[in-house]
């Protein structure tokens, strides 16, 4: 005897099947929702058809009838275009759509937006997420979500679909702004725990015993336990691409020099990542930031 289906909780349109929309669409889709999908290049994220989710040629057409829409494309020039351009959401939204922007933008390009979206009575959300690929395939990504109390609240149970730990940190903007400091943080994460594991190679230590030595003092972080074998490996395997934290930085780094904010670690991983990307890593993993340091030390000579 099979299980009922879970029983249809609304309509979601997802804009944007790419290595995260696919997984969190497939989530929401599991959690009972109705979900139309659309994305750009046809063909990505198949797998959703086994989960009933049924595919639409714009976004216009996919947010027909939808309650909520939720977007997770690049980057902020590709947020405007499926909002705004020829077949964008504007085109398809009825009034009482909520938009919930799950993309890592830039803040103004959130109140930039939420104000376009106001003068046509359309109201959005910013919901930048952290948790990588993992977290995205798993349903326990961490939300930040900026915007008006009514919103995030009829936002919060698509969200809960998606995600774990789901915050209220203000109003429009505010979840992008969250979001930047977040990645601050990780760049002088990985930057220092890359600048260990080369300490220690060329120490000659042994690097599994120092990183579990470790793990129980102040040095502990996620990025320790589980991105510094890729760094001793010199391996990189995809889980968050060098050149979108390359991105989130750019963001970052504008938002600082607008706010007199001084970030000379984020400014050097900038760099670093800015060489991995035009010598052609920008694909790898962000613990590549090894790969710099590394040959800073001449340890792949
Ligand atoms: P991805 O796998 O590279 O997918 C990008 C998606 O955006 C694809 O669906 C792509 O469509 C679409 N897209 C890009 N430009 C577009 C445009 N101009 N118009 C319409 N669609 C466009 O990236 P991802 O890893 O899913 O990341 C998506 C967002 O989540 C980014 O803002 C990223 O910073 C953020 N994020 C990622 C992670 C992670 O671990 N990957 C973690 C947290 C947050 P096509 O298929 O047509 O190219």
């Amino acid at each position: 005897m099979t299980a009922d289906p879970a029983p249809v909780r609304g309509r979601v349109a997802f804009l944007g099947l790419g290595t995260m929309g696919a997984a969190m669409a497939a989530n929401l889709a599991r959690a009972g929702f109705e979900v139309v999908g659309w994305n750009r290049t046809l063909g990505r994220a198949p797998e959703l058809a086994d989960l009933g989710v049924v595919m639409a040629e714009t976004p216009a057409e996919a947010v027909g009838g939808a309650d909520v829409a939720v977007i997770c494309v690049s980057d902020t020039p590709d947020v405007e275009a499926v909002l705004f351009a020829p077949g964008g959401v504007v085109e398809g939204a009825r009034p009482d759509t909520l938009i919930i922007d799950c993309s890592t933008i830039a803040p103004s390009g959130s109140w930039d937006f939420a104000a376009r979206l106001a003068e046509r009575g359309l109201r959005m959300v910013d919901a930048p997420v952290s948790g990588g690929s993992e977290g995205a395939r798993n349903a326990t990504l961490t939300i930040f979500v900026g915007g008006d109390a009514a919103d995030v609240e009829h936002a919060r149970p698509v969200l809960a679909a998606m995600g774990r730990t789901i915050t209220h940190v203000g109003p429009i903007g505010a979840g992008q702004a969250v979001k930047a400091v977040n990645q601050v943080i990780l760049a002088g994460t990985y930057l220092g725990v890359a600048e260990g594991i080369v300490l220690a190679i060329k120490a000659g230590l042994d690097v599994e015993q120092v990183v579990g030595a470790l793990g129980g003092g102040a040095a502990q972080s996620w990025v320790l336990a589980n991105r510094s074998g890729r760094m001793l490996d010199n391996d990189y395997p995809l889980g968050f691409k060098v050149s979108l934290h390359r991105k989130d930085l750019a963001i970052a780094l504008d938002l600082a020099a607008q706010l007199g904010a001084v970030l000379p670690v984020s400014a050097l991983a900038a760099q670093l990542e800015t060489g991995l990307v035009a010598s052609g890593h920008g694909d790898d993993d962000m613990s590549a930031l090894a790969r710099a340091i590394r040959a800073l030390s001449a340890l792949d000579a």
